[in-house]
């Protein structure tokens, strides 16, 4: 069984495929915007504008031809509406089976396939999610998220406000290492949820006045510091023994230290996937599609589908 993933939700077009159980493609083309945050319609632009040449990219990695393609797993949602409808369109027009996957599952699913992890808590931490999560009968709950703005997307604002571009995370990190003084900012837990607005406002207040190495240091101290309080609540919760770290802000080095010190402190094996699997991919939509064997007759975008909607059948 061959699966073709497409992966659509938001910056990202990408195209994985798997075979038996094996990856054997994952191309992508990322929308950067030349100033300011992603505009919706730009993006699909993007989308469409790619699409065709990721195809052929990731088909000539494979070394097959579409007529080896069985079924088309699309992520459907949660993502902004206009690059759902754009993967969608794509999706249909090479007329296959197509299997609708929950994006913020896809990034559970490829660490945990790439870890070998069988129950582990998930700190799922993207551009626009930030969830606490562990497997529950056959859904995952959520234990904790942001309520206000995802963890990766509170980066980036803070970024651009002191003038880095889009994806602004790797950049705060570089400059983080420089930092020396820890200036204080907001720190907002509520209960096993996260606010990050007010954090993202003062920081940017007070960076024109500070050092930018300090206030990029004292920034990321701050936002992971959050991150993993409410991640240890639900470890001591759920006595899980295996922490999963993913999405795209789990590229970040410093909070996969912080993360695998607190996993450690609780007798928990600490994993990352690869930095392959960390950003939106269609590797990762590709695995939940061949895992979940549903092909569907209507298909349509879901932009608010919840990690805890999803019934696991596999
Ligand atoms: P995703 O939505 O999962 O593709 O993740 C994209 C987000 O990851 C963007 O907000 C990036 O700024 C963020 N990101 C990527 N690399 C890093 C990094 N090294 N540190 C922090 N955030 C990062
Ligand atoms: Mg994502």
């Amino acid at each position: 069984m061959t699966t073709l993933g497409i992966e659509c939700t938001a910056h990202t077009f990408g195209i994985g495929i798997i075979k038996d159980n094996k990856i054997i493609a994952n191309e992508f083309d990322m929308y950067k915007p030349e100033k300011g945050g992603i505009v919706p319609a730009d993006a699909a632009q993007h989308h469409r504008s790619v699409a065709q040449q990721v195809l052929e990219n990731a088909l000539q990695k494979a070394n097959i031809s579409i007529k080896d393609i069985d079924q088309i797993a699309l992520s459907t949602g949660p993502g902004l509406p206009p690059c759902l409808v754009a993967g969608m369109e794509f999706a249909k027009s090479l007329s296959k089976p197509i299997i609708p996957v929950n994006h913020c599952i896809a990034h559970i699913e490829i660490g945990k396939q790439t870890l070998k992890f069988k129950d582990p808590l998930i700190v799922y931490s993207s551009g626009a999610n930030t969830q606490i999560i562990a497997q529950q009968g056959n859904r995952y709950a959520i234990f904790g998220e942001c309520i206000d703005i995802g963890i990766g997307n509170a980066i980036d604002k803070f970024a651009r406000s002191i003038g880095l571009p889009m994806p602004g995370g790797p950049k705060i990190e570089q400059l983080a290492l420089l930092g020396k003084k820890y200036i204080d900012l907001p720190y907002t837990v509520k209960g096993m949820d996260l606010v990050f607005s007010g954090l993202v406002t003062a920081a940017s207040k007070k960076a024109k006045t500070e050092k930018l190495e300090d206030m990029a240091y004292s920034f990321q101290e701050t936002i992971f510091a959050m991150l993993t309080e409410v991640t240890e609540r639900a470890l001591a919760h759920t006595k899980k023994t295996e922490v999963l770290l993913t999405g795209g802000v789990a590229k970040n080095r410093r909070l996969q230290t912080m993360l695998s010190e607190m996993a450690k402190l609780h007798n928990a094996q600490f994993g990352v996937p690869q930095d392959e699997y960390l950003g939106d991919n269609g590797a990762m939509i590709s695995l939940v599609g061949s895992l979940s064997k549903n092909p569907q007759k209507d298909i349509d975008i879901n932009p608010n589908w919840r990690t805890d909607q999803v019934e696991l059948t596999w």
